[in-house]
Formats: C-alpha cells, structure tokens, sequence
C-alpha cells in the first residue's frame, strides 16, 4: 500500500478535533514529499539533528514537532523552527528551550511529558515534578515557552486494558493539572496515542496522535 493510501484510511479513523501527526523519523525525504503531496502537513522526528537537515531540504510550509528525549546542548539548532516540544521532561530542559527561543524572539510552545508506563525505559515526569514546575515563581517568568498541553506513552504491550489504564490516567492527570491556567499554561493539548493505540487514546481523551509505521511502513532502527 502507498503511503498517500495509507494516510487517507488512517484519517477515516480519526476524529477531526483530532490532530494527525505524521511520525518520519529514519524515513527519506521522497516518503514525506508522498504524504505532503497527499496534503499532510505536520511531521514528527525523534532526533534533533535529523529534523533539522529534513527542515533544511524540505517545504517551509511543514509544522515540524519533535516527539523524541530531548538533548539539552541540542535544542538550539531547532529553535528558529519547531513547532511544537512534546518530549519536556525536565525544568532545566524548558528553561534552555527558553532561552534558545528568546534568541529568535519567538514563543515555542510545549507540551510536558509525564510519566505513565510502568516500564523503566519510557521517559517523563510523575505528578509532583510537573506541577513544582507549573507552580513555581520561575516558571511563570519564563516568557518565551508556552505549555499547551501533556504527553504520554503507555506501556509496550499487547495488554489493551494496561494501556487504556494508562492513557485514563494521562488524562486524569491533565484534568487536575488544567485548573491553575497561566499566561504561559494554557493547556489544550492531550498527545497520546500511536501506531498501536491510537484508537483506545482517542477513546480515552487524545487530542493529538503521533502515528509512524502505520503511515510510511515498519522502521528498521528507532
Ligand atoms: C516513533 C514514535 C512514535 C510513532 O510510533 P509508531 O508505532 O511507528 O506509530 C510515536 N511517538 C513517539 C514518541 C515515537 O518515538
């Protein structure tokens, strides 16, 4: 199957308030030209060094996020560019993603990643560490980031009930978490859901779904 087929079925199952983004990590260029033919627009990479050589040589008119961990010495060279940070797992991370932004004079909006997987390898934040951020007088004068919402991965598994427990608890979380709104707090976003899951994320409450291999094919490295 093409990709531009692959897109279209994908978002027969997609809710419009839903946003579709189309996860291209180690995929060419002439695979993301396929699905930006077929009118996607928004693209997901895992690598910062990666995103930008594809930034660099592809239509300026791509809303490029990064969804992978992020390298602190790394996020200057996307700075003039990103769209959307969903990876934020640190405040010493969202503080150096301030500082890049404030060179370009720009807002990057992000979104915080929270720990919901029982396994050791996923990264993100457990409850307490966000909102010490989001409560804290630092936080609030940090005036060239915007947290638009939270992000999640759920376990690795064939077990759907784990899942759906995890992506429940995800949205639980955001749910408490959005009563303390702020200039630079304004949370809309719930990024949830991939190749595997997505369905059950919608159900849960995603309003973002990062889908890869459901799009361009299985990967051979991560
Ligand atoms: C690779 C990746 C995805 C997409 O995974 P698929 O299973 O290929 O859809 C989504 N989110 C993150 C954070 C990823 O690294």
């Amino acid at each position: 199957m093409s990709i531009a087929y692959n897109l279209k079925h994908i978002k027969t199952t997609i809710p419009s308030n839903v946003e579709l983004v189309a996860v291209s990590k180690t995929k060419p260029n002439e695979a993301i030209l396929e699905a930006y033919n077929a009118g996607q627009r928004v693209f997901g990479e895992n690598k910062i060094q990666e995103m930008v050589e594809k930034y660099d040589q592809l239509p300026k008119d791509i809303e490029w996020h990064m969804i992978g961990h992020l390298q602190r010495n790394k996020v200057k060279y996307m700075a003039h560019f990103v769209h959307l940070i969903h990876g934020v797992d640190s405040f010493k991370t969202l503080k150096e993603i301030n500082k890049q932004a404030k060179k370009h004079n720009r807002v990057i909006n992000c979104l915080l990643q929270i720990k919901i997987a029982k396994e050791e390898t996923k990264f993100g934040m457990d409850l307490d560490e966000v909102s010490s951020i989001l409560n804290s007088e630092e936080f609030k004068n940090l005036e060239n980031i915007c947290i638009i919402g939270f992000m999640g991965m759920a376990s690795f598994t064939n077990n759907n009930a784990i899942v759906r427990e995890e992506f429940k608890t995800l949205k639980q979380h955001s749910t408490n978490l959005k009563i303390n709104k702020f200039k630079n707090f304004q949370p809309t976003v719930l990024s949830m859901g991939m190749s595997g899951d997505y369905q059950i994320a919608i159900e849960e409450g995603s309003t973002m779904v990062r889908i890869g291999s459901s799009i361009f094919g299985e990967r051979n490295y991560n």
